[in-house]
């Protein structure tokens, strides 16, 4: 029997259902549909209706704003938000850096900044990879000095996404230059409009922007803007990213995307006019592509059956990012060799009428892929993780 099939969550699920279906816009389903990188305020106003419901940050406890739903309630939440096309909030507040503030932040640091995420009137972005410190991140150069009432933090970081979206920087920076790499980090909470910090964008190949390179030049931040203890910022770190690759897993968003090449493949002709899915390879791929998502959302909800028992996901978050990652990026090559010669326009040429619908932000998301087995740690970094924590070795 399925852990959903209860009269209980089937009734949830249809409560979600609804309120999906009465609160998303065309607008808000075709941005999140068809464009890789969601402006603000589409975000924003998508994150003001779920707030208004009093689901702005299902996963938080309901004392902070949290639904107090069970993490099965909590899937289903996801799962059928995934096929409504409804957009993904502001991942950085809602699910890294309000965790962190939840759990060691001061109770001024909660008050003045946890409703402002569940709102959708303040968005954050992480100040974690500098140029020389991605994997090896805690060689990270990046210092801050206490100066009267206020840190002066001097350095460089990159790859930062939604920087250009942000309000607010929760930054990794060197606070003891005499300790270990690991024991002198500690976090910060940065606004993005202190003078001193420069932002240049960085575009990737998806030909987006999202991403950001960003400069501290005696940037002033308060003394009280530090989270949790001085020094304790690796710890910290290392919590936040792996609920970062649990979160990178996907798996409601993937189900979603495999039951469209479903449909693609039973709607789209070759030059014969035949459906695609009269073709042994396109079949063969799907059933590839949904024997190996099955398998991920079983392991997605051991990790969930574990979170139940009030247990944090430890190494089993780095299989969950490798084998969720993965698939991603088989999905969106499928969807390409698919599409064929319509697959391969950029956002740009949309207007060209090039484009059959259906091609549609599939090139994009294709080209964006490349990162989703990079960020968050690389995959290898990953197998590294489970060789030494699960394997023993
Ligand atoms: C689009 C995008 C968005 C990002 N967003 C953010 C963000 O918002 N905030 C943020 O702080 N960071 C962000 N990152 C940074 C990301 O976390 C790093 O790119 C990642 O950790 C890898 O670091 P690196 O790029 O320096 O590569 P490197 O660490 O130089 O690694 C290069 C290659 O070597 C491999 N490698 C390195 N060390 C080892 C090892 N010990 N064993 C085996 N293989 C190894 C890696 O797997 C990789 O394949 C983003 C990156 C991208 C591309």
């Amino acid at each position: 029997m399925s852990l959903f099939d209860t009269p209980e969550l089937r009734e949830f699920r249809h409560e979600v259902r609804a309120f999906l279906k009465a609160n998303l816009t065309p607008r808000l389903i075709a941005q999140t549909r068809s464009q890789l990188h969601l402006e603000r305020e589409d975000m924003a106003h998508w994150q003001r209706i779920l707030n208004a419901r009093g689901w702005g940050a299902p996963h938080w406890p309901k004392a902070v704003g949290g639904t107090g739903w069970n993490e099965l309630q909590r899937y289903i939440f996801e799962e059928e938000s995934a096929f409504a096309d409804a957009p993904l909030g502001d991942v950085h507040g809602l699910f890294l850096v309000g965790p962190m503030l939840i759990a060691e932040g001061s109770a001024e640091q909660k008050a003045r900044y946890l409703p402002k995420i569940l709102a959708g009137e303040e968005f954050w972005c992480q100040g974690f990879s500098e140029p020389n410190a991605g994997s090896d991140l805690a060689s990270l150069k990046t210092t801050a000095r206490l100066d009267g009432d206020s840190w002066v933090i001097n350095g460089q970081k990159t790859w930062l996404s939604s920087g250009h979206h942000a309000d607010l920087m929760f930054c990794l920076a060197r606070t003891d230059l005499d300790a270990k790499p690991q024991a002198s980090l500690t976090q910060f909470i940065v606004d993005m409009k202190s003078p001193g910090i420069t932002l240049h964008p960085i575009m990737t190949m998806d030909e987006g922007h999202s991403v950001n390179a960003v400069f501290f030049d005696n940037v002033r931040t308060p003394r009280a803007n530090v989270i949790g203890g001085l020094e304790k910022g690796w710890t910290y770190a290392k919590e936040l990213l792996a609920r970062e690759r649990v979160n990178n897993a996907q798996a409601p968003r993937t189900k979603r995307d495999i039951v469209e090449l479903d449909r693609m493949a039973r709607t789209l002709k070759n030059a014969n006019g035949r459906t695609l899915i009269e073709q042994a390879w396109v079949r063969r791929k799907l059933a590839a592509l949904t024997v190996d998502f099955v398998a991920l959302e079983s392991a997605a909800l051991g990790v969930l059956a574990e979170q139940m028992q009030g247990r944090e996901p430890g190494p089993a978050a780095s299989t969950l990012k490798i084998r969720g990652s993965e698939l991603q990026q088989r999905v969106s090559e499928t969807a390409l060799a698919m599409l064929g010669q319509a697959g391969v326009v950029l956002g740009h040429d949309y207007g060209s009428g090039l484009l059959a619908a259906d091609g549609i932000g599939w090139a994009e998301r294709h080209f964006f892929r490349r990162v989703v087995t990079i960020y968050a740690g690389s995959n290898e970094i990953q197998k590294t993780i489970i060789a030494k924590s699960i394997l023993d070795m």
